[in-house]
């Protein structure tokens, strides 16, 4: 099971923000208050721009390092940043915090690499790049509709679902989805029949078929796939398709799902 990555959101003044957006920015550096202690290494950050808040760059976090005050949180950026004056830097984030805030929390440094400069056109599921402006579930429905005019991918259907179904688990109890990711390893490395694979899963929830969480209780996270739906739609091309299935199937299988 992939590990849980939240996405934080924060916002930046349009300078720093454009360094970021062009990969020049490395790094966030805030007070280590409640909200920054959330932030994990591996979690995403979206950074709103302040001066429009459509302007949107999605980051993943690398690295994070803490500081006791700004002025050691200086030191220890400072060869990353070889034009601040250190007064400078300290008067301006005494602008957003207090000197009781920093000795309360210390100072953070959050390193960020960008993921894309575009985050509305991925998917916040499974981080798929939408292709003709296509949800992930667009694009699955186009994908299934070919399968009455391909035999072979019609075979494949259960991998379809299933992997689309497991890259997009925010919806599932987390029952549902051991008992899929066991069905499709099933399926991948033993070659039991779908029809076998339904017959088990009936008996394994003993008429007991909750599949679905609450809505209230659904919370999407973000995780990167080796490959996605998107691959496989392939800009609209039905041809191969079953075999670019079964690599996806593959895939989330080798990445232990
Ligand atoms: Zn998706």
């Amino acid at each position: 099971m992939e590990s849980q990555k939240s996405i934080h959101h924060m916002q930046l003044h349009p300078g720093p923000f454009e360094k970021m957006k062009s990969g020049l920015k490395k790094s966030e550096l805030r007070l280590n208050d409640e909200k920054r202690q959330q932030v994990k290494i591996g979690d995403y950050i979206e950074f709103t721009s302040r001066s429009d808040s459509s302007q949107k760059i999605l980051t993943a976090v690398n690295y994070l390092k803490m500081y006791p005050t700004f002025h050691e949180l200086f030191l220890g950026v400072q060869a990353d940043y070889p034009t601040w004056e250190e007064e400078d830097f300290i008067k301006s984030m005494y602008e957003y915090y207090s000197l009781e805030e920093e000795a309360t929390y210390g100072a953070l440094e959050i390193g960020v690499e960008l993921v894309t400069s575009n985050p509305s056109t991925i998917c916040p599921e499974c981080g798929s790049p939408s292709a003709d402006n296509l949800t992930c579930w667009d694009m699955l429905g186009i994908i299934c509709s070919w399968e009455w005019s391909d035999s072979e991918l019609q075979k494949e259907h259960f991998l379809t679902v299933a992997s689309y179904n497991l890259q997009h688990p925010a919806q599932f109890e987390e029952k549902a989805l051991s008992q899929l990711r066991t069905a499709l390893a099933e399926y991948l490395d033993h070659g039991v029949s779908p029809s076998e694979l339904r017959r088990r899963a009936s008996t394994a929830f003993e008429g007991s078929r909750k599949v679905l969480k609450k809505e209230t209780d659904r919370i999407t996270h973000l995780t990167q796939w080796p490959m996605t739906i998107s691959a496989v739609y392939a800009e609209g091309n039905a041809r191969g398709a079953a075999e670019r299935v079964r690599d996806w199937g593959k895939s989330i299988r080798e990445n232990g799902m």
